[in-house]
């Protein structure tokens, strides 16, 4: 058992319905309790479709575990096969459905239904949403192709061939789905991309694709992972069984998307253009093409240079907006995790590039901690770091999934690509305090409206008492009885009479986004040195002993 209040990702049924509402003439039969049709909603009103997802639920009630449930998965499969006509059946069933072992699939598999089945063997007890809707996709185009495949011994076809058959070369956009965060922008954006480069798209899936799209996967040139979490397994799969080679550069960010641009000519033979060659210490022409290198070099950038961000996020956006932060905007990376076990070693390796250790975890509380005791400045994350980041009182923007309706915008918002770095730009940039008023509310401390810790282009009134930049007790904390005093409380009393009137002046005289580092910085320096007194001078001493 495990005590959990929010989690980052739904059950593995949630991931199945995501592939199979993300295409079309796919239907998946869910033998699953009454009430879990509430997953509709995350597809009518997060995605805002027109349209209910092609799922139809056995809603087995208590009354009928009595009966024979087993009749009720093979009447549902029935009447959703003769309604919906699919070109492709999944079958699987959610976490109680699963206690029951009526194995929905092989019910299906001898019923003669003339229909290609996917029999979905999702452990909803082990793992969860993202690997959900990898294994049905990686299972889908493994049913779909199963007639396809090449005789063992067939020499791997060349990534080139595109030449000798004398037409473009084409490539596979894998991965974009419903409630991934920005896919329908950044199919858009990347798709336009490679049309400026001469390379065509054949398939695009599982998003908007047909079963016989999926068949005619292998006959692209190569296979682009746009997002690892849900098509590495595929893409796995196509490399050793069709010899189809994969692009893994994910390109989210102006570097990463050059270095995706310089993989993909690479794997296809083609001819590096001159815009794309590596230009010594400077962005390449290809480069220039977003907006992004010359604002965060442009001197209204300047005061954004070594801002401590700190990063949790599904693991490709994490590892993107690490390298964003760090290599394109000049921000210091002070904390990196993601909640994509999957994808743990490679969070990890990004990490230690940075001199850091990935946090791996799925529990926010322990995300929120590690945020606090970062000393942040700016929170790029989930809708949970939204929310710890609010109860902190820290500058947020959203980066990857889980994410609410607001992240499914109406305008073009991609996060690939070049325009995808312009988007990325403002969003992170947004939610700082300006750089004047930085500088002011440092100078004059007295303002009746700009106050301390206020960004008055977000509207701010008076701030919070985490305005200050010092951690605040999350709301979800019980209130201690009165008379009663929490251990943590007695620690931060008496830390809090350690300090003397003019030390607490000088406090105040720090920049409120920093100010909560030097408090902590400074009561450390006095533990260690067994100060009794904080006094300015102390935290001047503290300042230099830091520093150095
Ligand atoms: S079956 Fe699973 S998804 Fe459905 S309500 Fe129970 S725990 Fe939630």
């Amino acid at each position: 058992m495990e005590l959990t209040l929010w989690t980052y990702e739904g059950p593995p049924h949630v991931g199945a319905m995501r592939i199979a509402t993300s295409m079309e003439g796919v239907h998946y039969v869910l033998h699953a309790p009454q009430g879990d049709t509430y997953a509709d909603l995350l597809f009518t009103m997060i995605e805002r479709r027109g349209l209910r997802p092609p799922v139809t639920y056995t809603t087995f009630q208590a009354r009928d575990l009595g009966g024979d449930t087993a009749e009720l998965v093979q009447r549902s499969i029935r009447q959703a096969v003769e309604r919906f006509q699919p070109e492709a059946l999944l079958v699987g069933e959610s976490c109680t459905a699963e206690l029951i072992q009526d194995q929905p699939g092989a019910l299906a598999g001898g019923m003669n239904l003339g229909v290609p089945l996917v029999n979905l063997e999702l452990p909803a007890y082990s793992k969860k949403e993202n690997w959900g809707a990898a294994e049905t996709f990686y299972q889908l185009v493994r049913t779909l192709l199963k007639g396809e495949m090449p005789a063992p011994g067939t020499p791997k076809p060349s990534p080139s061939r595109w030449r000798q058959e004398g037409r473009r070369p084409r490539v596979n956009l894998l991965g974009p789905s419903l409630l991934g965060f920005r896919c329908r922008d950044d199919v858009l954006e990347i798709t336009r991309l490679l049309a400026e480069h001469g390379i065509d798209v054949a398939v695009v899936a599982p998003l908007g694709a047909r079963p016989a799209d999926l068949i005619r996967i292998p006959t692209a040139d190569a296979n682009v992972c746009l997002y690892p979490e849900v098509a590495g397994p595929v893409c796995s799969w196509l490399e050793r069984s069709f010899g189809q080679p994969v692009v893994r550069t994910v390109p989210i960010g102006i570097g990463a998307t050059a270095a995706f641009l310089r993989e993909l000519h690479g794997v296809l033979d083609l001819a590096l253009p001159a815009d794309l060659q590596e230009v010594e210490g400077q962005p390449s022409e290809a480069e220039r093409r977003s907006r992004l290198p010359w604002y965060s070099r442009s001197v209204d950038s300047t005061y954004l240079t070594g801002k401590r961000v700190f990063i949790f996020a599904d693991a490709t956006h994490a590892i993107a907006a690490a390298r964003i932060a760090s290599k394109e905007l000049g921000f210091q990376v002070v904390g990196l995790g993601s909640y994509s076990r999957e994808q743990a070693r490679e969070v990890r390796a990004a990490a230690a590039e940075l001199g850091l250790e990935a946090l791996i975890t799925d529990d926010y509380l322990v995300v929120e901690k590690a945020m606090g005791e970062a000393a942040a400045e700016l929170v790029l994350g989930t809708q949970m770091e939204r929310h710890s980041a609010k109860r902190l009182g820290l500058p947020c923007a959203v980066i990857s999934a889980p994410l609410h309706v607001q992240d499914v915008p109406a305008r073009y918002s991609p996060q690939m690509g070049w325009e995808g770095a312009n988007v990325i730009f403002d969003s992170w940039v947004h939610p700082l305090m300006m750089g004047l008023e930085e500088h002011l509310i440092g100078m004059f401390r007295h303002d009746f409206e700009f106050v301390d810790g206020h960004r008055s282009h977000l509207g701010d009134g008076a701030p919070t008492a985490a305005g200050t930049g010092e951690p605040e007790a999350a709301p979800a904390t019980p209130a201690p009885a009165p008379g009663t005093i929490t251990a943590a409380a007695a620690v931060r009393e008496a830390l809090e009479s350690l300090w003397t009137a003019d030390g607490e002046a000088e406090l105040a005289k720090i920049p409120f986004f920093v100010r909560g580092k030097v408090r902590k910085n400074t009561e450390a320096f006095a533990r260690e040195r067994g100060l009794e007194r904080i006094d300015a001078e102390a935290l001047y001493d503290a300042k230099a002993h830091f520093s150095r």
